[in-house]
């Protein structure tokens, strides 16, 4: 196993504070702007950049989180028992811009997954894509997301490793395995 490190914790933490610009450039107030993280994973990416931007708008910002475990195209695929995990969207989403956050991209699945998960609380207005690590080339599906941490060139068979620590930000990385 080869292991390589694709973000340290100072970049990372850079990364996740040009992430907020970039929404904040396209979202301005939020008014209008709610944030979901994706289960299981992705909440964790959304916490952090949840915590980054009340702070920048000094404002509260509407957070929740998004399984879509019963809605993948392989759900009854599976040979081992199925575990959900919780769903919390305490708002509504008719008319709202929506930003999906997940934290790595890779065939597109989970992201279609979500779309259709999404429709029962409502029609947003706009749903946009925010993923950490868009892995290219790897997309069975025509999905792309609107902002990235960054954009790594992987094999099918690498695995990205995302280590979200309990300390806050100060020990997070993210590494490249083969
Ligand atoms: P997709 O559905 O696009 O194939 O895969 C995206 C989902 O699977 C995300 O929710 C993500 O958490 C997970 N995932 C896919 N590839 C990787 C990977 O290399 N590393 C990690 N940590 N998660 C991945
Ligand atoms: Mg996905």
């Amino acid at each position: 196993m080869d292991k390589r490190l694709i973000l340290d914790s100072e970049l990372l933490r850079i990364t996740i504070f040009r992430l907020v610009e970039e929404l904040i450039e396209n979202h301005g107030d939020f008014t209008d702007t709610v944030l979901i993280g994706m289960q299981p994973r992705g909440i964790y990416l959304a916490d952090r950049l949840h915590k980054r931007l009340e702070e920048r708008l000094e404002s509260s910002i509407p957070l929740g989180y998004l399984d879509v475990t019963f809605y993948r195209d392989d759900f009854r695929r599976r040979d081992s028992p199925i575990e959900a995990n919780a769903t919390d969207i305490p708002f509504l989403i008719e008319d709202k811009k929506v930003i999906l956050i997940d934290d790595v991209l890779f065939t597109g699945r989970t992201t279609r997954a979500a779309l259709d998960a999404m429709i029962a609380f409502g029609r947003p207005r706009l749903v946009e894509l925010l993923t950490f690590i868009d892995r290219k080339y790897t997309r069975d599906l025509p999905i792309q997301p609107d902002y990235v941490g960054k954009r790594v060139n992987t094999l099918k068979t690498q695995r990205v490793l995302v280590e979200w620590t309990d300390q806050g930000a100060e020990n997070d990385q993210i590494w490249l395995v083969t």
